[in-house]
């Protein structure tokens, strides 16, 4: 049996996972594997939620505590909702609960504002990262919409730099003429990204351009841009999950998450 993983009294096999002894207790957590899966083999220090619960959807095992499922301590709630963080994840920073709380009353705002608005809203995700955001907005919104998505480079762009260079990788399809526009955004840094497409946009005479923004992080803005929809404010840490990533890795989980800095 894999280092960690004991009997319990009542003969389930569990496996005590921790958290590094750095972390906050308020992230400590127990896992006690459900009975189908053996234990043996399984590094779950070394395993992301997202593994988790693949490996859960895999053997047909329901994401509830009906199995054995449970966490304790904390805030943590249960082992589902909240998936085991790796080495490299600091903090939990917004749950999952509370973005979908966020994107609801993002929604109901946009189909207010929109309500009286002629022809068909044009939203556009800004890929990566926006795409889950966009998935969950627009199956919220009541007013008439099509969903388009562009993908942006920023040049010399490594792991988590930036730079000032955007670069446009692949354009929308629709034709913005005369239609109201919504650009979808996952996370307003330095601001140049969005600065870019917005200048870029107005140039296709649309009879209006917006934004959605899922977070912000004011204290790294370089270059002004109004916001029409925030999600929230955080302060200037990375951040994956909820479609970010750090090197292609985390955007799917269902959380936002702090990194610990990179070195
Ligand atoms: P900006 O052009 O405003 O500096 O940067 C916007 C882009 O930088 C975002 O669309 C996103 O791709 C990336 N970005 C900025 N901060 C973060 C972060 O904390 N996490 C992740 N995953 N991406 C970020
Ligand atoms: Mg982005």
């Amino acid at each position: 049996m894999e280092s960690g993983a004991t009997m319990s009294d009542s003969g389930e096999n569990q496996s005590d996972v921790e958290n590094r002894s750095d972390r906050s207790d308020s992230l400590q957590y127990r896992c006690i594997v459900p009975p189908k899966i053996d234990p043996s083999g399984l590094d779950f220090l070394d395993m992301t939620g997202e593994y988790l619960l693949c490996l859960m959807h895999s053997q047909n095992i329901p994401e509830d505590a009906s199995y054995g499922w449970s966490l304790r301590g904390g805030r943590m709630k249960s082992s589902l909702a909240i998936p085991p963080l790796t080495k490299d994840l600091a903090q939990v920073l917004i749950d999952a609960d509370s973005i979908q709380r966020r994107v609801d009353e993002l929604a109901r705002q946009i189909n207010q504002d929109y309500a009286d608005c002629t022809g068909t809203l044009i939203l556009v995700g800004v890929l990566k990262g926006s795409f889950i955001f966009t998935a969950d907005l627009c199956r919220k919104l009541t007013v008439p919409h099509v969903v388009d998505f562009i993908a942006l480079s920023s040049y010399g762009k490594t792991g988590d730099q930036q730079s000032a260079n955007v670069r446009l990788l692949m354009d929308t399809r629709e034709n913005m003429e005369d239609r109201h526009v919504l650009i979808i955004e996952d996370i307003l840094d330095s601001g140049n990204t969005l600065d870019y497409l917005i200048r870029n946009f107005k140039t296709r005479r649309p009879a209006s351009v917006k934004t959605a923004v899922l977070l912000d992080k004011p204290d790294r803005r370089v270059v002004p841009v109004h916001i029409d929809y925030v999600g929230f404010e955080i302060p200037d840490v990375w951040v994956v999950g909820y479609g970010l990533d750090y090197a292609e890795r985390y955007r799917t989980l269902p959380y936002i998450a702090e990194m610990y800095p990179v070195k």
